[in-house]
């Protein structure tokens, strides 16, 4: 797999270097130079196989020979072990649930499958990887679990205090072993300027091996394409044969995962991007201006996001081309009244109980069949992560029915263990160096 800038359609990187780097250095994102198409034989069959073999086809023929295939089959058999099932709730209304994983959300794909990828190529005897992130609630936990046990690698975490749920935070501060924690007395911002202090001095540079593991890495992408044709082959088990796909998004890296998996021949006949009040690419869409804006705070706070990060993977999947894009993509905004409002039919209607993001999507999806009621495609709405996870946000009859799953019950009571630092560069630096052997 040969990887360009979307800044320098000249750089050629390989896989590996794009993992490590995360980002180029003309601040562009790595995008494959050719993106292959699945063997038309295999897409038509697709219903036949496991979610594994699935996976393992679309990240061969992505990768090509940079991880040998059978070790590339054990890597995913690995990074891939719990279901993304796609759940009927009526006729034409399907859900793709992709909460099974152990910090409950879709980011446990991108995570599993990154920490898995660094270790592989990470050399015996090669110094310890230092992975930081910065996170608002979701990445951190998905980050912690999708590393822990992995070996050569050590992560470090920082929240903000008091900022992230009961529920994000136990994820957090309950690891041990490659795992810890630090609490900063400040925002998600302070969190994200220290991590990004941490990767400019040279002093820390020179003693640990620092790398990042957000969002735009390569490889947390390439597995959320995984799961696209997996829900394709679970709806063709059911009859269908086109699908339009409602996307919650924030930094817009699923949605982009999925219209990867189109470009690889996956037959998606529209994606539906669900926004909240965060509505960057629903006024894009609408007026051909984009105009990024300060993120503002909602129920479904892991798309609060005014700058969305993988939105230049998008136009270079289009070549920029924004007529052919809109031919692909429809984009509803919702605000947080209208996001409490749907999560009640949905329950009401299915008893099924769904998180803001997901009620988000499904809010996206009424729309869309509204103006477009001869469509017979199937509606599949993501659901990124467990509704246990924001229980605050619920009403109580709504609250009261749901059903902790191990991965929560087994949190509670267990003693949560972080170093509590103020936001200043230097306590961290020390912290960083005093515990880095
Ligand atoms: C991260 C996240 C999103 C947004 O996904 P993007 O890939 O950033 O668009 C949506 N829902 C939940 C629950 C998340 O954690």
């Amino acid at each position: 797999m040969r990887l360009y800038s979307t800044n320098n359609k000249d750089l050629r990187v390989s896989f590996q270097e794009a993992v490590f780097n995360s980002m180029p250095k003309d601040k562009g994102l790595y995008m494959p130079v050719e993106i292959p198409r699945l063997e038309q034989e295999f897409i038509d069959n697709i219903e036949q196989y496991s979610f594994q073999e699935i996976a393992y086809r679309v990240a061969s023929a992505l990768l090509g020979d940079e991880i040998p295939y059978a070790d590339l089959r054990t890597l995913i058999n690995e990074a891939i072990n719990f279901e993304a099932p796609v759940v009927k709730l009526d006729e034409q209304t399907f859900v793709l649930e992709l909460f099974h994983g152990p910090s409950l959300a879709f980011k446990d794909f991108g995570a599993r499958f990154m920490s898995r990828v660094m270790a592989y190529f990470l050399k015996d005897g090669e110094q310890q990887l230092d992975v930081l992130v910065a996170t608002s609630g979701d990445t951190g936990g998905a980050v912690a679990l999708g590393f822990l046990g992995v070996p050569n690698t050590r992560v470090t975490i920082l929240y903000p205090q008091g900022k992230v749920s009961d529920v994000q935070e136990l994820q957090l501060t309950t690891n041990g072993q490659n795992i810890r924690a630090v609490s900063i007395d400040g925002t998600f911002d302070d969190c994200q300027a220290l991590v990004k202090q941490a990767f400019a001095d040279e002093e820390l540079n020179a003693k640990l091996r620092l790398t990042s593991a957000n969002s735009i890495n390569i490889a947390r992408l390439v597995p959320q394409a995984f799961y696209y044709f997996n829900a394709y082959a679970q709806l063709k088990r059911q009859g269908f044969s086109e699908v339009v796909f409602a996307v919650p998004s924030g930094n817009f890296g699923n949605i982009g995962a999925g219209m990867l998996a189109y470009k690889m021949g996956l037959p998606v006949k529209r994606f539906i991007a669900a926004t909240n009040i965060n509505d960057t690419v629903p006024r894009f869409l609408e007026t051909g201006v984009y105009q990024t804006k300060p993120s503002v705070q909602t129920y479904a706070n892991a798309m609060d996001v005014g700058a969305p990060s993988n939105w230049v993977r998008i136009m270079d999947l289009f070549d920029g081309d924004v007529d052919k894009l809109k031919t692909m993509l429809k984009a509803y905004r919702f605000t947080d009244e209208e996001t409490l409002r749907g999560m009640e039919p949905i329950f009401e209607k299915y008893g099924y109980i769904a998180c803001p993001h997901t009620a988000i999507a499904w809010l996206a999806v009424q729309a869309y069949v509204q103006e477009n009621p001869n469509d017979e495609s199937a509606k599949v709405f993501l659901s990124t992560a467990h509704a246990c996870k924001f229980p605050e946000v619920f009403p109580l009859a709504i609250r009261e029915k749901l059903v902790l799953p191990d991965q929560i019950s087994s949190l509670h009571g267990k003693a949560k263990q972080y170093k509590a630092l103020n936001k200043d560069f230097e306590g961290f630096k020390k912290y960083l160096l005093e515990n880095c052997e």
